[in-house]
Order: structure tokens, then C-alpha cells, then sequence
């Protein structure tokens, strides 16, 4: 009977590719995914993925590939703003390996792309087609019918068990087909680079990654020596207009400039991209047989560095849900109720994280003690949740 199955997602990024190979795993007859872009999109930056994301991927057989294209960070060192020393050097590498049998590693988020797509462009039954520029859907309740053209004129009419739309923050599956709501501005901008490793040789330590606090905003910094880079993204607080709409340019707040390491990495930086961070909230993550993961369901502020792994976590999780379930709404149902208070945990850490990391002084002060206590292990307890999380059980 599952082998029978169809299934049509919408969107070939992180989630919609990962939820593809799972489902063919799994036994569907067919995927066919719709992606908007002419191709796999090969723009992004760093992105870190936590043991959890690398346990799901492991699932679908793709660690060997991964290994070759990611870095396992040896620590993460916090500095508090103008300090030349860290407060802290958290474990990661090794022993974060040895604690939860799977790295901790960072990737250049087009190289994950690249890897969750040769791997569906070696598995028969998954069709990815490029350049859609409109979908439509009929019968939500029982085996949709989806048509769908593509840029090149070519058009296709298929019958569904399912729809998934993994079609990311401005999902239009989410506002046009569950009628839900639109991604909200969440009052930070992301700004990103990259700079040639052997740059930043005497400003960072290259084994690990670096997470720099400041009043009202904090950076990040870690290696990708593949591509011999150090990916670099500042976040900070900004006033914006309704949607995405910038009042005007935004710049990097002066005070940044005090420090000193900061201050040479704006030196070293060629050009900054400003991304505006967006964030989803809605119940729904379903109606009928049409359904969401992703950053579609739930994008989240990335202060906990876990939004492409709840997708990943999200498509490995409905996949066999999908496939074994007597029909797509039991699928869904079991779905949400499996992955939102988890989400819903994470999207409230990564947000708190915001406020813990931009904290101006006297609270800062405080902050920083703590986390001097408690030491270069805290974390694996702190965060076990997350990490430990196996969403195969
Ligand atoms: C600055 C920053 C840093 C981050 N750092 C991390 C990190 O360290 N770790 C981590 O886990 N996460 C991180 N994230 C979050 C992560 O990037 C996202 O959660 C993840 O990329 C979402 O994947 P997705 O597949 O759900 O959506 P997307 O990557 O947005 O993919 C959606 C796909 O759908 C396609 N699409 C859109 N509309 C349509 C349509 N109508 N029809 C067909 N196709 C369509 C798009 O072209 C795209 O290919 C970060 C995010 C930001 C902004």
C-alpha cells in the first residue's frame, strides 16, 4: 500500500531535499519536488549543525559526504565585549562526539544543499523540477490534485497522497493554501560575510568558533576550511517598517569599532550582506492532507543555531509517519504533535539567547560571572535536550 504512494513538496532547499530522501527510504513509489528557483540555490553562508541535525542526517546515509564538507569546531570561546581573553572555551570536537556519538560541525550552507542534492539526484524516484512558477492545488481533503507550470512553459497535472510545503519564511503553501499568517519582522538584522582564513589567523582562534557579546548586538565567528573562509554574521537590533522594508539603510552601530577584534574584522570585510530576520508563529502546521516543515511552519531567530536542523528533524520525523499512517491526516496529526512543543522550546531558547547575549552593563556583568562558573562543560547539560534528541524514536 505505501509503496503506492505519491508525494509532491514544494521547495528544494534544506527541509523540502531532506524530507525527499527520507520519503524515498521509506518506500514512497514517488517525489516529485517543485523548487522556484532555476536551480539548487547555492547562496547562504555558515550555518552550525548540532549533533541532533547530524544524528537525522546520519539516517539517510549522508555523514561520509558531510564529513568531507564540514569542520568540527574544538570549542566555542564567548568573549565578553573589549576582552582579550574568553570567559569561557565550551566544549565541543571530541568530546562533544564522544558525548552524543555524533559531531558538532559547522558547513557552508550551499555545500549541505549540494550534499542532500547529489544524493536525490542518485534516487530514481525523486523528481526535483526547477523554475515553477505557480502551483495549484484542488481536493485538500483526500489525494490532491496539484498542476504546475515552469518557466520554460512546461506544465504538469499529478495526483498526491500528500503536499508538503517546504517552501520556507514567505511559504505561500502556509498563506495561500492553510491560509496562515505571514512571516512577522523580528526586529534583528543579520549581517554576513566572508573572509579569507589566513586574514584572521592572529584575530581568532581558527579551531574554534568565536561568540562575541556586546550592548544591543554580538557576532559570530567560525572556519569553513574547505572553501578557506571564516564565516562571520553580526546580529543586531533594528527599527524597520511593516514586512521586510528597511526605514532606511541600516548600519553597523559605531560602538562595535571599541573592540578590537571586532574592529579588524570590519577592516578585513569586503562587502557585509544585511538580512532582516524574520520569524513564523502558527499552530497550524496542517489542514487536510496538505502540511509544513521548515522554516514554512516555524522560521525562528537563529540565536540557538537550530533552524535548518528542526526542519531536518521535521522531515525525518513525517516521512515515516507519511508512509505508514492509514491516511495523510492521522500522518500530520501524529506530525504536530510529535515536533511543536519541541519547536516551540527551541524558537523560546533562541529568542531569550537574543536578550542574554546583547545585555548592556550593570547585567552584563552578572551574565558574565555565571558563565564563568559554570564552566566549559555547562552546556552538554544545559542544552542536552536539544542535542541528545533522537527523531527516529
Ligand atoms: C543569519 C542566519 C544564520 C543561521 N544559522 C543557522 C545555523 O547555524 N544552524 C541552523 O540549523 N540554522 C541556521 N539558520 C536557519 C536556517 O538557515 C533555516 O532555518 C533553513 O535554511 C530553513 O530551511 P528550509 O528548507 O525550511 O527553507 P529554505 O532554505 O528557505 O528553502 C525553501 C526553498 O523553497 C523554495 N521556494 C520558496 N517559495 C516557493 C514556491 N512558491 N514554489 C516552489 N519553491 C519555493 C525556495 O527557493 C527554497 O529553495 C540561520 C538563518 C539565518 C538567517
Amino acid at each position: 500500500m505505501s509503496h503506492e504512494r505519491i508525494f509532491c513538496i514544494a521547495g528544494a532547499g534544506i527541509a523540502g531535499l531532506t524530507l525527499a530522501l527520507a520519503l524515498a527510504q521509506h518506500g514512497a513509489k514517488k517525489i516529485i519536488v517543485l523548487e522556484k528557483n532555476e536551480k539548487i540555490q547555492e547562496f547562504g553562508a555558515g550555518l552550525q549543525l548540532g549533533p541532533n541535525a547530524h544524528r537525522a542526517l546520519d539516517s539517510l546515509g549522508l555523514e561520509p559526504t558531510l564529513k568531507k564538507v564540514s569542520f568540527e569546531p574544538e570549542g566555542v570561546d564567548i568573549f565578553a565585549f573589549k576582552q582579550k581573553k574568553p570567559l569561557t572555551t565550551l566544549k565541543l570536537g571530541a568530546t562533544a562526539k564522544e558525548k552524543f556519538g555524533v559531531p558538532y560541525s559547522v558547513i557552508h550552507r550551499a555545500d549541505l544543499v549540494e550534499t542532500l542534492y547529489k544524493q536525490v539526484k542518485k534516487t530514481k524516484n525523486i523528481e526535483v523540477y526547477f523554475g515553477v512558477l505557480d502551483f495549484e492545488l484542488t481536493n485538500q481533503e483526500l489525494n490532491p490534485s496539484i498542476s504546475f507550470k515552469c518557466k520554460d512553459g512546461f506544465e504538469k497535472k499529478i495526483t498526491a497522497h500528500a503536499f508538503i510545503g517546504a517552501d520556507g519564511v514567505c511559504s505561500v503553501t502556509r498563506t495561500t493554501i492553510l491560509d496562515g499568517p505571514q512571516s512577522k519582522y523580528s526586529g534583528y538584522v543579520a549581517w554576513r560575510t566572508l573572509i579569507d582564513i589566513d586574514k584572521l589567523k592572529d584575530v581568532i582562534d581558527l579551531n574554534n568558533t568565536s561568540l562575541m557579546w556586546g550592548a544591543g548586538f554580538h557576532a559570530v565567528a567560525y572556519p569553513l576550511p574547505h572553501r578557506n573562509k571564516v564565516n562571520i554574521a553580526i546580529f543586531t537590533k533594528e527599527t524597520m517598517s511593516v514586512g521586510f522594508g528597511i526605514r532606511q539603510e541600516p548600519s553597523l552601530p559605531a560602538s562595535i569599532k571599541s573592540c578590537s577584534r571586532l574592529s579588524k574584522i570590519l577592516e578585513l570585510a569586503q562587502e557585509w550582506k544585511h538580512w532582516p530576520l524574520a520569524a513564523v508563529s502558527t499552530p497550524i502546521w496542517h489542514k487536510g492532507v496538505v502540511g509544513l516543515i521548515g522554516d514554512a511552519a516555524h522560521a525562528m531567530l537563529p540565536f540557538q543555531a537550530q533552524g535548518a536542523a528542526m526542519g531536518i528533524e521535521d522531515a525525518v520525523t513525517l516521512a515515516p509517519l507519511l508512509i505508514n499512517e492509514k491516511t495523510a491526516v492521522t500522518a500530520f496529526e501524529k506530525y504536530e504533535k510529535k515536533r511543536q512543543a519541541r519547536v516551540n522550546k527551541v524558537v523560546k531558547t533562541s529568542a531569550n539567547n537574543g536578550k542574554i547575549f546583547h545585555m548592556s552593563a550593570p547585567l552584563s556583568y552578572a551574565r558574565d560571572i555565571t558563565v564563568k562558573l559554570q564552566g566549559n562543560m555547562n552546556h552538554f547539560t544545559r542544552l542536552g535536550w536539544i542535542y541528545d534528541f533522537n527523531p527516529l524514536d
